[in-house]
């Protein structure tokens, strides 16, 4: 754990889990001043650990901190701090067939407030935990349902960000959506409620014609997930043409594949269902050839078969 009045957020060294306390007044309990990042630590069949893009995790959680009026760790700070607190945890990097290592860096307001004002203290702090594959078996296709009341993120609000806050508002959505049998939701734009933005947690690409698209950025309300550039960098060395636009619902009952991205992990859309309609891309099958190609791609990266820039080797 490492926590700090001032700019200086590596004084607080290695320290068991443990329970953290909060003064009731908090910033971050009552106004949700907090970022939140999650990356993975893999086991590499010779023993090392590689850990993806982890200047990108830290130059995020910076721009997410000043959208938040958060003082942040230097991407040095961030990445010394990531790689002091895998290095420690070395053991429980479970082989990389099994799981992986979950990182969660966290930067919270834990100062004081009585009223809506910046804390006057922060926390930073980086835990981690084993966990196993998300999908026993390789690839396992989702569905999902359009969202049609609820939206993740407006003009102008904190969704281009990993503010905490966001994750609660759509939590409302999440339960609805998996006990009507859905894996998770896809976001409409809330200004047409018409252009799809990403699901709960992931960034999402359709494949037509051997073009792929996913939504752009600019709007600033969808996550520029690590993942889906990493995507996109991948897809065109392989030669595909990738576009970034505006994606309209309707062009997901036209496409041939639809693909998520997020925390490492492309992940085949088996259907999507909007309102009272439903469309299947996958009939039976663990995902469609670009999605299973690009899947492939990332997995060597993550294997250390493929050298690709941002992956750092403990
Ligand atoms: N969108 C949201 C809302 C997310 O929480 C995540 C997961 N971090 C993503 C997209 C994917 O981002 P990344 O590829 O960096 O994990």
């Amino acid at each position: 754990m490492k926590s700090s009045k001032d700019a200086n957020f590596l004084d607080g060294g290695l320290q068991r889990f443990e329970k953290i306390e909060f003064n009731p007044a908090a910033c971050v309990l009552n106004y949700g001043q907090g970022i939140i990042e999650e990356l993975k630590a893999y086991k590499k069949p010779d023993g090392s650990i590689l850990l993806f893009h982890l200047e990108e995790h830290g130059l995020r959680m910076r721009t997410g901190a000043e959208r938040l009026c958060m003082p942040a760790p230097t991407v040095e700070q961030f990445v010394e701090g990531v790689k002091a607190t895998v290095l420690a945890n070395r053991r429980w990097v479970p082989p990389r067939s099994k799981g992986f290592l979950h990182i969660r860096p966290l930067l919270i307001g834990n100062g004081p407030v009585l009223s809506l004002t910046p804390a006057p203290e922060f926390t930073f702090l980086i835990y981690v935990s084993p966990m196993g594959n998300y999908f026993e078996g390789g690839l396992q296709p989702i569905n999902l349902v359009v969202e049609n009341e609820i939206h993740r993120a407006v003009r102008g609000g904190a969704g281009s960000v990993k503010a905490i806050g966001n994750y609660g508002a759509i939590l409302k959505a999440q339960v609805d959506a998996k006990a009507n049998g859905f894996s998770d939701v896809l976001y409409l734009d809330s200004v047409h409620n018409r252009y799809i933005e990403e699901t709960s947690t992931a960034n999402i690409f359709l494949v037509k014609d051997n073009v792929i698209s996913t939504p752009a950025l600019h709007e600033g309300t969808i996550l520029p997930g690590i993942t889906r550039n990493s995507v996109i960098e991948i897809a065109r060395i392989e030669g595909y043409q990738v576009e970034e636009r505006l994606v309209s619902f309707e062009e997901l009952f036209e496409a041939d594949e639809v693909f998520c991205t997020g925390n490492a992990v492309l992940t085949p859309v088996r259907s999507i269902t909007y309102l009272d309609k439903r469309v299947s891309y996958l009939e039976t099958g663990p995902g469609g050839v670009v999605s299973q190609e690009l899947h492939r791609a990332l997995s060597n990266i993550q294997m250390g078969l493929t050298e690709f820039g941002g992956t750092v080797t403990l």
